[in-house]
């Protein structure tokens, strides 16, 4: 059997930089608890290696019932609005920033726009993290309305005629949204603002994943998807496989890969931006055991 990785896959630069940073801090946190707010990363191993270290997630700050707190915070890659982070700091904690430099990019551009005295669209899921990060950075615009698909968009955009068809306007996106349905909402938007001013915040990380799947599907008998079931780009990837019409599979650890494929003369390894490189290796030697 013969085993290929696609030419892109695993961590992307965000994840990465967040999990090093986390790292890092369990190994030289000298007694301080480290904490960081929300999930990491959407992979359970990931998280047990990380809580085993003295790293936990944690949904709301830890609070020293009033006292000043001395453990570590770490943002993670999804960032948070600028008024928790203060809240934080000012707290006690030693806050280790982890956001994306791509979202921490967004934030920054909400800011700029809003102060700028634009009226601000938010293109994504109003219940994302990232979401709710960059609206804290757009607090001060006149208006601001996160948009979840073209509908939405152009009921917001009706309830801003009011303010009449000149105001200053502009669209910001999730960096994970697709960018068909970033168009689609950008025209929906349009329709009432035609000088809508649409700022790219897309990242390719998840467009680079589905391109080098697709050339590897062009090579591959089979392929594997190695990531985990809650991870929405480890599925999307796999359903791009799945259209293929290629046998496919996702696997979230060795153990897990179905034996059909050994019978493949040529099996395909992708995976998703939250798999770790320890589980893609691990995939790889248990396809090459016995051949
Ligand atoms: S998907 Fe892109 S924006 Fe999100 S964490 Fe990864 S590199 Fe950053």
């Amino acid at each position: 059997m013969k085993v290929i990785r696609a030419k892109v896959l695993g961590f992307c630069m965000g994840v990465r930089r967040a999990v090093d940073l986390a790292s890092a801090e369990a190994g030289r946190a000298g007694g301080q608890s480290v904490y960081t707010l929300g999930p990491l990363i959407h992979n359970p191993d990931v998280l047990a290696d990380l809580e085993s270290r003295g790293v936990k997630a944690v949904d709301e700050p830890p609070s020293a019932d009033g006292a000043v707190n001395s453990g570590v915070l770490i943002i993670r890659a999804h960032g948070i609005s600028p008024d928790i982070e203060k809240k934080l700091r000012n707290g006690g904690f030693r806050v280790v920033d982890a956001t994306c430099p791509k979202v921490k990019a967004s934030q920054l551009k909400a800011k700029e726009l809003a102060d700028a005295g634009y009226c601000l669209f938010l293109a994504g899921e109003a219940e994302h993290a990232e979401i709710a990060g960059i609206s804290g950075y757009a607090k001060d615009a006149p208006f601001c309305a996160v948009v979840g698909g073209a509908e939405e968009a152009e009921k917001a955009a009706m309830g801003l005629l009011d303010a009449g068809k000149d105001v200053k306007t502009a669209l910001l996106g999730q960096t994970t949204i697709s960018p068909e349905e970033y168009e689609i909402i950008g025209a929906a938007v349009k329709k009432h603002f035609p000088n809508l001013e649409v700022i790219d915040t897309i990242c390719a990380a998840a467009a680079d994943r589905q391109h080098a799947l697709r050339e590897l599907l062009h090579q591959a008998d089979a392929v594997i998807i190695a990531g985990g079931e809650k991870s929405a780009n480890t599925r999307r990837l796999l359903s791009a496989a799945q259209e293929s019409g290629k046998p496919c599979a996702l696997v979230e650890k060795a153990s897990k890969i179905p034996p059909v494929f050994r019978s493949y003369g040529v099996v395909g390894i992708s995976a998703g931006a939250s798999t770790p490189d320890s589980v893609i290796d691990e995939i790889e030697r248990e396809l090459m055991k016995n051949f």
